[in-house]
């Protein structure tokens, strides 16, 4: 090397970077993807690489000759790496694209069916009956299902001897002597009494308890709805009229009711109504037990007592209420055996609905 003329050895380098280069930029070129390009870089420019060998050349060059070489190989290096993000990002782009379009969603296949579930029967007649009420201008109230013996009996007429107020049917509590688990729903009606001026137009759906023994048609907790009408000069024949629209609503059909004196302490006159039986239409069939006619629910006339025990005056008004139990209006509808079906959640019984 020391045999060289100066000139030649400079030129020489030039020459070696400007091939080395040309390499370098070929190479990349022919990169056709990430993983080449990246190789690529190390092979030139890693601390191994041949462009970086050739730097090294730069501590061999004289002085003079340093800012002139020590530009070229800056100018190269910078073409090279220049090359690299160019290529780099060509490469990215279409390594994006490919990933993209391998996890691109087929808008035309068919779909996955996901299971769906529904309503509870005991919901859906309860929606039904509510729906009914409404049309005919019926709003709805709620009330707690913890009350007083006040709410439960007092107010509604039921005198403290009552035997419904005996432990055997009323769920008591530990929370003082007079805190129970409401066994009907007509407790709202008496709050609903006590804060709304009439006209009065209210149903009150709700879970209601009672002490009672299991078996097909007893449970000790299910629902119930009672409805409420307050106005001046409300008659018997409105309470008919309302009843005989519902049941028409309900089981969508023309159908007979017919009613029974019974008693209730709340109500005076008192009766159950019953319907002709929407499965036979009164010839007799199983879900009627051969009568022909079905109870459907408890009404009567609102009792003066209870009227002006909520502070309304019952010379100027008065009104009827109705209550009707949703698991037995259920059972009927459907054709439901065991009123226990409604509580032991078997999907089996639920699908059907
Ligand atoms: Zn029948």
């Amino acid at each position: 090397m020391s045999e060289m003329p100066e000139e030649s050895l400079n030129e020489s380098i030039d020459q070696r970077l400007e091939k080395i280069t040309t390499k370098a930029l070929t190479a990349i070129e022919q990169a056709n993807d990430l993983d080449a390009l990246e190789a690529c870089r190390v092979a030139y420019l890693g601390s191994k690489g041949a462009f970086t060998q050739i730097m090294q050349l730069l501590r061999t060059v004289p002085k003079e000759d340093k800012p002139r070489i020590g530009a070229l190989v800056n100018e190269q290096k910078k073409k090279i790496e220049d090359r690299l993000e160019e290529s780099k990002a060509v490469l990215y782009e279409a390594h994006l694209s490919a990933k993209l379009s391998s996890e691109s969603i087929d808008v035309t296949a068919p779909g996955r069916r996901v299971p769906l579930g529904h309503e509870h029967p005991l919901s859906q007649i309860r929606q039904e009956i509510i729906s009914i009420f409404y049309s005919m201008g019926f709003s709805t109230v709620d009330g707690p299902e913890i009350e007083t013996d006040y709410y439960n009996f007092d107010s509604l007429n039921t005198p403290a001897n009552h035997p419904a107020r005996d432990e055997q049917d009323t769920f008591y509590t530990n929370l003082g002597p007079h805190v129970l688990l409401r066994s009907q729903t007509s407790t709202v009606q008496v709050r609903v009494m006590e804060k709304t001026k009439p006209p009065i137009r209210v149903i009150a759906p709700g879970r209601v308890y009672r002490n009672e023994e299991v078996n097909a048609r007893k449970y000790p907790l299910f629902h119930q709805v009672e409805g409420l009408l307050i106005d001046k000069d409300v008659t018997f024949g409105q309470l008919k009229g309302t009843l005989q629209a519902f049941i028409k609503a309900l089981f969508k059909k023309d159908l007979n009711i017919r009613f029974r004196p019974d008693f209730f302490p709340f109500t005076e006159p008192s009766a159950e109504l019953d319907s002709q039986c929407p499965f036979c239409q009164g010839k007799g069939c199983r879900t009627c037990g051969n009568r022909g006619w079905l109870e459907l629910l408890g009404c009567g006339m609102v009792d003066p007592n209870v009227l002006k025990e909520a502070g309304i005056d019952p010379e100027i008004y008065s009104g009827f209420a109705f209550g009707m139990g949703l698991e037995r209006l259920a059972m009927l509808k459907y054709d439901i055996n065991d009123i226990r079906h409604f509580y032991t959640n078997d999907l089996r019984f639920l699908e059907q609905f």
